[in-house]
């Protein structure tokens, strides 16, 4: 539902400037965004400004909520919905922050969530999606996401992806697809795949995919989202068909991206070289 005081406000929510501040924090914390053309990166931030302003944030553990904390998790959870009609997690009200990774006491929930279905299993936990609830986050886990990008490990990425599986009212590793010929495209591929990736745990075989993908269909989605977003080229090479159906599904293709930046970071490069090599040449003529 969404009435015309909520378009107002939306609309209040896109009119003001980004802030200057946030667009470097999500220079410094999702690599992903320098790769995004212009129009993206528009995009992107007004997807980002809405999130931040619409869902309910919540520090815990004697976790004070910073700017940083905020515009990061919300840079990172758009960017899965930056293509997605609606592009919106209308199944995500609050979003809880903890300081480190413990085992978590029940969290509070909003007046809408009723469900209390964490997925994880009980233990300390770096996150969690609750059905018809909110997404609960470990501050540290989301920092050594940062920290190791390109290993296929985001914490975010994770348990927003959960949000998306559960956006069709069950969390089975199939999230809302377009028609029926993606339906059964998908469920193809991912079945293959994900009896593959058990039977490699099974023979205690090393996995291109994190094994923890292997405990269900549910994590098996959102593990692979982490390696489409996080590592998108090895993804491409190790994992073909599904790098290809989730291409369909969110409607970007990050390798091709990721493949693009690395060509131009190349050739500039190759540029400055020529330049000093040009230069230093001179300098040597010079001597003589
Ligand atoms: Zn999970």
């Amino acid at each position: 539902m969404f009435g015309w005081l909520a378009k107002k406000r939306r609309r209040k929510i896109l009119e003001a400037p980004f802030p200057f501040k946030w667009e470097a924090i999500i220079r410094s914390s999702l690599t992903h965004y320098k790769m995004l053309d212009e129009e993206e990166q528009r995009r992107l931030r007004e997807r980002i400004a809405v999130f931040m302003a619409e869902k309910n944030w919540e520090g815990c553990g004697g976790l004070a909520l910073t700017d940083e904390i905020r515009v990061t998790i919300s840079a990172m959870a758009c960017l899965l919905i930056l293509n997605l009609p609606g592009g919106d997690y209308e199944n995500v009200e609050s979003i809880l922050v903890y300081p480190s990774e413990r085992v978590l006491p029940e969290p509070k929930i909003g007046f809408f969530e009723t469900a209390q279905a964490p997925l994880e299993t009980p233990g300390p936990i770096s996150g969690q999606a609750f059905e018809q609830g909110p997404v609960l986050l470990v501050w540290d886990a989301v920092l050594e996401s940062i920290h190791y990008a390109g290993y296929g490990y985001n914490v975010v990425y994770h348990e927003f992806a959960h949000k998306l599986d559960m956006q069709d009212g069950v969390a089975d590793g199939t999230p809302r697809l377009r028609d029926r010929a993606e339906y059964r495209d998908w469920v193809k591929t991912c079945s293959r795949e994900y009896r593959k990736l058990l039977k490699n745990v099974e023979r205690g075989k090393r996995t291109f995919l994190d094994e923890y993908g292997a405990k269900d269909e549910a994590e098996f989605f959102a593990v692979a989202t982490e390696h489409f977003f996080d590592q998108p080229l090895r993804m491409r090479r190790a994992a073909p068909e599904l790098y290809r159906v989730l291409k369909n599904y969110y409607r970007q293709d990050p390798a091709t991206r990721e493949g693009q930046y690395a060509a131009v970071r190349e050739e500039q490069t190759r540029k400055t070289e020529a330049v000093y090599a040009k230069a230093t040449d001179e300098k040597e003529g010079d001597k003589e």
